[in-house]
């Protein structure tokens, strides 16, 4: 098979297109490297079955595949936040030109779609069937409502076009070559208690989020695309749910770190609570995740002392 991953370069695509080349496939990535690395899939790029392409997937792209993942989109609040327009575009523009290409060339087409179609979720933790309480016009809607926009179109193009669609629902995933800059909560606290510098906190920490490490991940993709019996949305991720309180007394903890804990003001519409509801996945996939918080942060930790010393 020939598989084409947009945004491959970033944190979880390079994950992914190593777990493609592992598997024996021919792997074309498209990136146009705003957050991700080359550093990310340097090892792969003398590999007879990998193609690194630099393109933005606003424009269309023509390359013959039998499936395809898009996975373009800045991820974290603070880059996602940078430039919200392109951001909207990159979701929307993107998913049509994928749409587009899986339609043209009758091939299967998964997107990774977010926990943040949920909001700041009324129930919890939150299923495929819930609708969501999202702003429309806040800092996060740049991202949630792209995200959302491309669910509806991915939608659309399987009603009407027939196109072979997978919509993936992540909830908060981390592990080795997140971006040290990231700003997501997990580097932030790693690099912050490596560096003995204060472990930022925002708002009074008690709100919760659930951490899937990414190897489960990006096993739970395999699975999702390989299968025939449903298209989505389907959520994915680990349902232990810590408080960012929790999650930065472990980080200091496994860190062996004498950094403080400070506040900082929680940015608007932040989420109070966010927890997958994984029993689809557990039915159709057989899957779950396998890899606890302690250990995940673990891995991590160990990463980010090579890279930052
Ligand atoms: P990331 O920022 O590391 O990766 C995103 C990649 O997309 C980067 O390599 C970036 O350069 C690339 N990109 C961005 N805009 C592009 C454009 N216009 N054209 C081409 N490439 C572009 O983030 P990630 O955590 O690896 O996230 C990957 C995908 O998974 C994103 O779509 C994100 O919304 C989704 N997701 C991730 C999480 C998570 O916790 N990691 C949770 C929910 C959804
Ligand atoms: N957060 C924090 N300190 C940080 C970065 C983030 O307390 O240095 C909080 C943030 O306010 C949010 C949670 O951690 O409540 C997760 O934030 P992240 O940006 O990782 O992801 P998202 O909000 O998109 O789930």
């Amino acid at each position: 098979m020939r598989v084409l991953v947009t945004g491959g370069a970033g944190f979880l695509g390079s994950h992914l297109c190593d777990r493609l080349i592992a598997d024996g496939q021919e792997v074309v990535c498209i990136d146009n490297l705003f957050t991700g690395q080359k550093a990310n899939i340097a090892h792969l790029l003398d590999h007879p079955r990998f193609e690194f392409v630099r393109h933005d997937v606003i424009d269309p792209f023509k390359v013959e595949v039998d499936r395809i993942y898009n996975l373009a989109c800045p991820a974290s609040p603070p880059h996602y936040q940078y430039n919200p327009i392109k951001t909207i575009k990159t979701s929307v523009m993107g998913a049509i030109n994928c749409l587009g290409l899986a339609k043209r060339v009758r091939g299967r087409v998964l997107q990774a779609s977010t926990s943040e179609v949920y909001g700041n979720p009324q129930v919890n933790p939150q299923p495929e069937s819930y609708w969501g309480n999202v702003n429309p016009i806040g800092k996060r809607s740049c991202y949630d409502e792209g995200k959302r926009c491309a669910e509806t179109l991915f939608f659309d193009y399987y009603r009407e076009n027939k196109v072979d669609i997978r919509v993936v629902r992540i909830f908060n995933t981390y592990g080795p070559r997140m971006h040290e800059a990231d700003g997501r909560v997990v580097s932030n606290f790693i690099v912050q208690a490596l560096r003995g510098e204060p472990l930022t906190i925002y708002g009074d920490g008690s709100q919760t989020r659930s951490f899937c490490y990414v190897d489960d991940l990006i096993e739970g993709f395999i699975r999702f695309m390989a299968q025939t019996k449903i298209v989505g949305p389907l959520n994915l991720g680990n349902p232990g749910e810590f408080t960012m309180r929790e999650l930065a007394e472990m980080t200091l903890k496994l860190t062996g770190s004498r950094s403080r804990i400070v506040r900082r003001p929680l940015p608007p519409d932040d989420p109070r609570q966010r927890r997958p509801d994984i029993t689809l996945a557990k039915k159709v996939l057989k899957w779950k995740p396998t890899v606890e918080l302690e250990e995940g942060l673990g891995r991590t930790i160990e990463y980010f002392r090579k890279k930052i010393g």
